[in-house]
């Protein structure tokens, strides 16, 4: 009741009161001044005497057309006066009061009532959306991926408030609980494309068995334990993606100098790709033309990160120590590479600031790779067996400094709070100028701050998240780069094969690159073949390209997915 009392003291409602008031005012003074004339004509038309309170009762009883008739007039200026009297009364108390009264509060009132209701089903012939279960920074990049597409989406929340206030964002919203069978089938759960499980670990689990038991719509589920992932799988998940042990590890291969074969991001089978910085390579202020990468090692650069920008190189690109190259290669090549590195890098030791999730995450991907780390945290870990951290407060230059900021390689800056972690990269930075500082975004709106702050690669958890969780969706086994460039794999277009690739004029017609060349043979894959290689039947694509050159690839060469 209280809510609904406030909601009169709010707004337009508010200003509605004031109005109210003045009308009130009118109506008053009216009163006072029929019932002044009623004294002044009684006396002067009748010579009959009557008090102000006899006056004020005469002309409510007029004006409301009560009319007792104890008091009436006699002669025809008073019957004349009475007249007026009652009709203005009909007018203004009887018909503009209580239309203002309706129009002014009750019918805007009934409105919002009805439009703050939020939707507890959708119509029943709704099918084809994507359902998404938790709604934070991760699945609001996914809805603005979604909204791109055109892909129909919904989200089920099981706060009113939340689910209120996103209907008014303009998104469509079912309230209701998410591991209740009578909101998912509110939610056409049977007909949805594609469930997003974004809750709590349990929450996904009991979801996932809900659902599954429902209807056989694949289901996509965030796991936040990596050991839990089995469990969904058994509770009908048919993809789990432990999303804080990838941001972790994409977090450490960053920030680390030490061999090639640390910075492998991802494959398509025996191809590799790695992201390595220039740094820990002899070719660091050279051109890539003289830096001869490819004839030394085999490797490829497919990409070059600077300060969050992605560039594909040229020729004459100047490699700056300040950027990551992407590499793309077999394992083999990347040792090749680690073979001309040598070990002059090896002094790697890196500070990792927040021990939450994702810094134990990439705290086991250092050591995995034996590359020394020391994990700053204000409280210990209790579900973390493995590392011990020093406890304080990463932002007390103490802390940092005893920790050994100033002789460190790398940093990882991984706190769950954005400001904190804006303040650490600063004051890193300035206590440091070297060091490679890799920062975690907590919200995307975050990541220019932190590269002005001073890092050397963002990480931002909701684009990465909601790129994975894209690709799933439509279906791709696709490597994410940045925002705009993935690499994909195609099987070879039947109508490409025998083809050179200059022939096949895969880039001029569709702006793609090819990557790398599968064979079916089990051989290694070729790494950026030459453009007289010949394709060959059962040959796979890997291919480099933005959404946009990928569609019209798959329209120009109309291949299938395999
Ligand atoms: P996630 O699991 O996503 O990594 P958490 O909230 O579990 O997120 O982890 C963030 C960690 O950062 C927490 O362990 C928290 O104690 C730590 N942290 C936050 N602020 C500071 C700080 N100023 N100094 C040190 N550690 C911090
Ligand atoms: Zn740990």
């Amino acid at each position: 009741i209280a809510a609904e009392l406030a909601y009169f003291f709010r707004g337009q409602a508010r200003k509605n009161i004031k109005l109210l008031t003045l009308y009130c005012s009118f109506l008053a003074g009216l009163v006072i001044m029929y019932a002044w004339l009623f004294r002044v004509l009684m006396w002067e038309l009748e010579g009959r005497e009557y008090s102000f309170i006899t006056g004020i009762y005469w002309t409510i009883t007029a004006m409301s057309t009560l009319g007792y008739g104890d008091i009436t007039f006699s002669s025809d200026p008073g019957f004349l006066f009475s007249a007026i009297v009652t009709l203005s009364g009909v007018v203004f108390m009887l018909i503009l009061l209580p239309f203002g009264m309706i129009s002014l509060f009750l019918a805007p009132w009934i409105e919002q009532r009805l439009r703050y209701r939020a939707t507890l089903e959708l119509p029943e012939d709704t099918a084809g959306h994507v359902l998404i279960f938790g709604f934070d920074s991760v699945t609001r990049a996914l809805s603005r991926n979604l909204q791109n597409r055109h892909i129909p989406f919904v989200i089920v929340s099981p706060s009113h408030d939340q689910a209120v206030r996103l209907e008014e964002e303009g998104f469509r919203v079912v309230f209701g609980t998410p591991t209740d069978a009578k909101s998912l089938r509110g939610a056409r759960v049977e007909n949805a494309r594609h469930i997003i499980a974004n809750l709590s670990d349990p929450e996904n689990t009991n979801l996932c068995l809900t659902a599954h038991a429902m209807c056989t719509t694949p289901i996509a589920t965030l796991v936040s334990e990596p050991d839990n992932r089995d469990l969904l799988r058994l509770a009908g998940a048919d993809q789990a993606i432990p999303l804080k042990r990838i941001l972790g590890h994409y977090l450490a291969s960053r920030a680390t100098t030490r061999g090639a074969q640390a910075h492998i991001i991802d494959s398509f089978g025996a191809l590799q790709i790695a992201e390595i910085p220039v740094q820990a390579t002899p070719f660091s202020g050279q051109s890539l033309s003289d830096a001869k990468i490819r004839q030394s090692t085999g490797l490829a650069v497919i990409g070059l990160w600077e300060r969050g920008h992605f560039t594909t190189p040229h020729a004459d690109t100047h490699l700056s120590p300040k950027a990551l190259m992407v590499l793309a290669g077999t394992r083999e090549q990347l040792q090749a590479l680690e073979q001309i590195t040598g070990e002059e890098e090896a002094e790697d030791r890196i500070l990792i600031l927040g021990h939450g999730r994702i810094g134990c995450a990439a705290a086991g991907f250092l050591e995995q790779r034996a590359v020394p780390f020391i994990l700053i945290d204000r409280e210990a870990n209790v579900d973390c067996l493995d590392h011990v951290a020093v406890i304080g407060d990463a932002t007390s230059s103490k802390v940092l400094n005893d920790s050994g900021i100033e002789s460190a390689k790398g940093l990882i800056v991984t706190t769950n709070d954005d400001s904190t972690n804006i303040f650490l990269t600063l004051a890193s930075r300035h206590i440091n100028p070297d060091i490679r500082i890799v920062a975690r975004a907590n919200q995307e709106e975050n990541v220019d701050q932190l590269y002005a702050a001073g890092a050397d690669f963002v990480v931002s958890n909701a684009s990465v998240g909601a790129n994975i969780l894209s690709n799933i969706l439509e279906g791709k086994e696709s490597i994410f780069l940045t925002e705009g460039i993935n690499v994909f794999r195609r099987s070879l277009p039947p109508t490409l094969v025998g083809k050179s690739i200059n022939d096949s004029r895969i880039r001029p017609l569709s702006g793609c690159s090819i990557v790398a060349l599968e064979r079916a043979d089990g051989q290694p894959p070729l790494v950026v073949p030459p453009p007289e290689t010949i394709l060959e039947q059962g040959m796979g694509l890997i291919l480099i390209g933005n959404p946009e050159q990928e569609k019209t690839f798959s329209r120009t060469f109309r291949d299938r997915r395999h």
